[in-house]
């Protein structure tokens, strides 16, 4: 076989899946390239209820879906992670942790996005020994236990809801006096006993022994210093891009390292095209990510 894709897609969430899906019905040779596992973080959420035409869905089932569509339509699914990009000249070529090289006429980069630290002191320290960024990964070990969650989003937001089911006591610790995520996720903290929304407040230390005892929390208006005891805390406060990897390739990131797209999902090089959670586009849901994957997946298209 031709060792020439026409288009590679970096990246399996539901935004390269998406343009897998459009490349593959656009009669392109498509492969999609992922590093970890298929669904990236919308795999992860175990209930999804803005995802149109599916009023309840687990994270993983929809993604396995995209999956699945994107497959039996002719794209092919490559699990491997791409570690440099050379992507000037007319045939782009990416090397991947395996040491496989590929080659392709355009790319479409869908490298999502993953937590952002708090940057506590005893954050790394504690990391897998109590202090989480994934609920859905690690929330069981905290059944009928304590457990915090750093952040105001609807990632947080979201945590503590999941958490809340099988932990004794959740505490959503806030820097702010209002949650920044959606009004149905905030009228349903308001509505869930177990949790507790601390204001105005931000983890300043995170202790214990061998693993998470307790944190040092600041109240942002009074100053004033406490102690909470918990077993756990779930860091929710933003995501990073994960366009690392594109550093020295020439891509335009704006200064938070998002990659800059217009409405065509271009980028600043010709026949390479970025969608989803990695680009600049303003808002950040699965929706949006399948939209700008099939918009970059149709300019491609008609571009080569
Ligand atoms: P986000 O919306 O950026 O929220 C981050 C939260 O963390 C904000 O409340 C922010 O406070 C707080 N924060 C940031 N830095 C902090 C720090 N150093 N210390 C303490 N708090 C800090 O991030 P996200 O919740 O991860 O969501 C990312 C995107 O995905 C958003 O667009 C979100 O809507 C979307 N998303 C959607 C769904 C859904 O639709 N169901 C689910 C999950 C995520 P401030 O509010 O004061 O800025």
């Amino acid at each position: 076989m031709n060792d020439l894709y026409d288009i590679l897609i970096c990246g399996g969430g539901p935004a390269g899946l998406t343009a897998g899906i459009y490349c593959a019905r656009g009669g392109m040779r498509a492969a999609v390239l992922e590093r970890m596992s298929i669904g990236g973080q919308a795999a992860l959420p175990e209930n999804i209820e803005n995802y149109p035409g599916y009023g309840h869905i687990g994270g993983y089932e929809l993604t396995d879906k995209m999956r699945a569509q994107a497959e039996a339509l002719g794209a092919e699914i490559l699990y491997d992670e791409a570690v440099s990009f050379s992507l000037k000249s007319k045939i782009k070529k990416l090397k991947t942790a395996a040491g496989k090289e590929y080659a392709a006429r355009a790319v479409i980069l869908a490298l999502g996005a993953g937590a952002r630290p708090l940057g506590a002191p005893g954050e790394a320290e504690f990391a897998g020994r109590g202090v989480s960024y994934c609920a859905t990964c690690d929330g069981a070990f905290f059944r009928e236990k304590v457990a915090c969650v750093a952040g105001g989003g609807n990632t947080a937001a979201e945590d503590a809801l999941y958490l809340a089911r099988f932990t004794k006591k959740v505490y959503l610790i806030h820097r702010r006096d209002a949650l920044r995520a959606d009004a149905a996720n905030v009228k349903k903290i308001s509505a869930e006993p177990k949790i507790e929304v601390l204001w105005n407040t931000v983890v300043t230390e995170i202790a214990g022994g061998n693993a998470v005892e307790r944190l040092k929390l600041k109240n942002t208006v009074t100053g004033a210093v406490s102690a909470l005891a918990t077993d756990a805390l779930f860091v929710a406060v933003g995501q990073t891009p994960n366009t690392a990897v594109l550093n020295g390739t020439g891509v335009k990131l704006n200064e938070s390292g998002y990659i800059c797209v217009n409405e065509h999902m271009r980028t600043n090089i010709k026949r390479v095209y970025a969608a989803g959670d990695c680009t600049n586009a303003h808002l950040k849901q699965i929706v949006t990510a399948c939209a700008n994957g099939a918009v970059a997946a149709s300019t491609a298209i008609q571009e080569l």
